[in-house]
């Protein structure tokens, strides 16, 4: 009951992320097109649930390439 998503989003990662330009997957360090750290927005609830299981660090806004979310989509 204590799980506001504004508190999260409030995390914001320590290297802002470049509005241009490759970024690196946080998850596997993949050097990947920034659309595609986008890729998770289009997963699961579940999944990104798994994600944060395994990776506490990780918050949304960081991203997630493809190939990690397909890894966690398999889990
Ligand atoms: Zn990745």
């Amino acid at each position: 009951m204590s799980s506001e998503p504004t508190t999260r989003l409030r995390r914001r990662s320590r290297q802002g992320a470049g509005a241009h330009g490759p970024s690196f997957c946080p998850l596997c360090g993949t050097l990947v097109p920034p659309e595609m750290l986008e890729l998770h927005a289009w997963a699961e609830d579940w999944v990104l649930k798994t994600i944060r299981e395994k990776n506490p660090s990780w918050v949304e806004p960081d991203g997630a390439c493809q190939k990690c979310v397909e890894y966690y989509q398999k889990l």
